[in-house]
């Protein structure tokens, strides 16, 4: 596994690698998990090349305490990519991406409009500002993104839209702890109390699929912010019930096309995120 710390670098390990075969990437911010390595894996499988892009980035973090306190973990990281499959991570200073800073200002109407967007502020913008920067210095073929972060694959479709970009987007399974908490880098700054009872977040969720039989949308989404509300340990941000593709809130069970739960929880300091297909 070759590990470029530069763009040129990068761009070079690439091109020697081009001619044989499609190339796939995978973006990261480090502290790497098993959900990750499923993403590592599957971009193995159907890729000749695999690129792993490892950069905390600064422009999507709108909590500067969240960006300082974001767990690094830069030994293990490349540990797990060697056994995972990689030819290539790509491990950039923040000036190596951003040489000057970036002033684009993307557009996702309504569906950046709602959930992290509207609990987010700008954390968007940098994910596309970031993703897209990555995605011309890789220049893969198909990228790899994980459906813990729903509404982040809607964004990045939307952004290869906006700048024509040909990348393929390729999405991945949520990959979940025994207990059924969603593997996040974040669940490594649970103190034991909090991470015992984060997966009340999943099983909740879970759940709450039944009930759709004779409850609601809208007594549906009441009841599993009530349930996770009633540990005090915990206090769900949204709970939002929406169409797969929109990420607009549904009225009714009847909406046609694919429906999910999307669910931000802050467990004391730290903050998850999860979500559940309905149909
Ligand atoms: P991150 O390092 O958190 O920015 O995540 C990098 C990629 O891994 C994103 O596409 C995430 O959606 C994906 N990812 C993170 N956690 C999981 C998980 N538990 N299962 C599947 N994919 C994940």
């Amino acid at each position: 596994m070759e590990i470029c710390r530069t763009v040129a670098r990068l761009k070079d390990a690439v091109a020697s690698r081009r001619g044989m075969g499609t190339v796939g990437f995978v973006p990261t911010m480090g502290a790497l998990h098993a959900g990750h390595a499923s993403l590592v894996e599957r971009c193995r499988a159907e890729n000749v090349t695999v690129v792993v892009s490892v950069f905390v980035n600064p422009t999507q973090f709108n909590d500067k305490n969240d960006l300082k306190n974001y767990p690094r973990t830069e030994e293990a990281d490349i540990a797990l990519l060697e056994s995972a499959g990689c030819d290539i991570v790509f491990i950039p200073s923040v000036d190596e991406v951003y040489p000057e800073p970036d002033t684009r200002q993307f557009d996702f109407g309504a569906i950046g409009a709602v959930m992290e967007g509207a609990h987010r502020p700008g954390h968007f913008n940098g994910v596309a500002q970031v993703v897209s920067r990555l995605f011309s210095f890789v220049e893969p073929d198909k990228a790899y993104f994980g459906e813990k972060d729903f509404q982040q694959i809607a964004i990045i479709k939307s952004m290869c839209r906006q700048i024509s970009s040909p990348v393929e987007i390729v999405e991945c399974p949520i990959k979940r702890e025994k207990d059924g908490l969603a593997m996040s880098s974040r669940n490594t700054l649970l103190d034991a109390e909090r991470r015992e009872a984060a997966p009340v977040i999943h099983m909740t969720l879970a759940a709450s699929v039944a009930r759709r039989e004779w409850a609601d949308v809208e007594e549906t989404k009441k009841w599993v912010k009530e349930q996770i509300d009633s540990n005090e340990l915990m206090k769900v941000e949204y709970y939002d019930i929406v169409d797969a593709v929109t990420m607009q809130s549904i009225d009714s069970w009847d909406h046609d096309g694919a429906v999910y739960g999307c669910i931000a929880v802050q467990v004391g300091s730290v903050r998850l995120i999860d979500n559940i297909r309905y149909k």
